[in-house]
């Protein structure tokens, strides 16, 4: 389990926070093997996988454990496989890799169930050629207390599938999904670096490259004057066997070393300097390999187990937002110098483009997609709410898998959808943090 410590051998009870160590709750904590049926019988709970959502979407005063309940059943002749939900990517990258399949869609980390991957509608460098991994969900089997086990689909009980993906667990419990996965050849990305120094010609860069399968940029949100924007894309596609050497052909998947963070870090190791530096020591000296395996393109900070514990105790927000395209490039710009005059400086910021949305409760809309980490403080929590602003302005909206602190008002200008969504689960028992406060629930 990520981040929890015991309170109450008795009670079960347990503080339980997710990757962003912000908030933390007191929870009572069952496993999906125990009697939660009988137990909370008609009282509200919250599905939880591996906790690598940053902030409250699966954490509530009483939580269900999903993660024991893993397990491969079938991988068929056509690449279609069955899970039982609380599966990581990890087990299903080492069962399928080595016949030949990968995933079609992948978040940043492996570490993730595939129920959690579900409900969030997780989309990956390839929004804008293959969109969200709901696109590759054959069926999923859903339990909820009035109807039992449930079997759904894009043309079976196609409400309940539409609005369980990106439903942030709200809609029912997943216990099973069947994912169409992605043939390949081998396990090696073919990777292209492109520097860029400016905002102007990163977001060029992105656009005459708009056919790359993988794209995503690292960009130095503290850069400034004409160096603002600066950032390196990295192209990627899956490589064929005449792309490597014969031996490096196998499809075998050997988990590589890791460091670790053992503890938290003082908080104040992280500030605006040790950021600027960071910031440049990375565009002066990033990689430019072309043939990168598929744990470093798709999961560089998996490397470092732990990482979260680097922004200290109190933990961090990670601020995820999408402008969509009719703001254009002044769009992303506003944004970027709203944060630098707001004074809040960022370790890391990632750069995507998305596709079109899907609807419903799914974050991608099409856009510019930026994420970016901040220590957690009263002061950022203020700040960030005045960028709210400008990102709803626009007509973009916040991640609610990444969310730990968004104002109720702008999920209802973020996601019009909210509205009809509230009214399919009102009558469920199914609660949490996140539909608290931003009053879905
Ligand atoms: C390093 C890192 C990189 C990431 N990169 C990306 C990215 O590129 N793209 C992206 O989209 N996301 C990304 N994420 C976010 C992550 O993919 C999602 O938050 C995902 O939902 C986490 O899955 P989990 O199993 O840890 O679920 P949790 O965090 O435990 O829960 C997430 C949501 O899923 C629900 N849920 C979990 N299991 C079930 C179930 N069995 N039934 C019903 N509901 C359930 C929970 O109630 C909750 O609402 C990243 C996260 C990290 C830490």
């Amino acid at each position: 389990m990520v981040a929890s410590e015991f309170l109450d051998p008795v009670l079960r009870a347990m503080l339980v926070s997710n990757w962003g160590n912000y908030p933390k709750v007191e929870a009572e904590v069952k496993a999906s093997s125990e009697s939660w049926k009988r137990d909370w019988k008609d009282m509200e709970f919250i599905a939880r996988g591996l906790g690598r959502s940053y902030g409250d979407a699966s954490l509530f005063k009483r939580i269900l454990n999903m993660d024991s309940e893993e397990g491969i059943m079938d991988l068929s002749e056509e690449g279609i496989i069955h899970v039982r939900s609380g599966t990581s990517l990890l087990e299903i990258i080492q069962y399928s890799l080595p016949k030949g399949y990968f995933l079609p869609v992948t978040p940043g980390t492996k570490y993730v169930t595939v129920g959690g991957m579900i409900a969030a509608d997780v989309h990956g460098k390839n929004h804008h050629i293959d969109g969200t991994i709901s696109n590759f969900v054959e069926e999923i089997e859903i339990w909820t207390p009035e109807k039992g086990v449930v079997l759904c689909s894009a043309d079976e009980n196609s409400e309940l599938f539409n609005w369980t993906c990106g439903g942030m667990g709200l809609t029912g419990i997943i216990m099973s999904a069947k994912i169409r996965l992605k043939r390949i050849r081998t396990k090696w990305i073919k990777q292209q670096v492109l520097k860029s120094r400016s905002l102007n010609q990163l977001l060029d860069l992105f656009e005459s490259h708009e056919n790359s399968t993988y794209s995503v940029a690292w960009l130095d949100s503290l850069a400034s004057g004409s160096n603002f924007g600066r950032g390196i894309l990295y192209l990627g596609e899956h490589a064929s066997e005449d792309h490597v050497a014969e031996k490096m052909r196998g499809l075998n998947w050997s988990p590589r070393k890791k460091l670790n963070v053992p503890f938290h870090a003082p908080s104040f190791l992280l500030n605006s300097f040790s950021n600027r530096v960071f910031n440049q020591l990375y565009y002066s000296f990033s990689s430019e390999r072309s043939l990168v395996d598929l744990d470093s393109f798709f999961y560089p900070l998996d490397k470092i187990l732990n990482w979260n514990r680097a922004y200290g105790k109190r933990g961090f927000f990670q601020y995820q937002f999408v402008i969509p395209s009719q703001s254009g490039v002044q769009g992303v710009e506003r944004v970027l110098r709203k944060l630098q005059k707001e004074g809040i400086s960022s370790f890391l910021t990632v750069l995507k483009k998305l596709g079109r949305g899907r609807g419903y409760m799914s974050f991608p809309i099409e856009g510019y997609t930026l994420a970016l980490d901040f220590p957690v403080s009263q002061s950022a929590k203020r700040k960030l709410n005045n960028v709210d602003k400008m990102v709803h302005e626009m007509g973009g909206r916040v991640y609610l898998a990444k969310d730990a602190r968004m104002e109720a008002d702008y999920l209802r200008v973020g996601y019009p959808e909210h509205v009809a969504f509230s009214s399919f689960i009102q009558h469920l028992p199914f609660n949490s943090n996140l539909a608290q406060r931003l009053k879905i629930k």
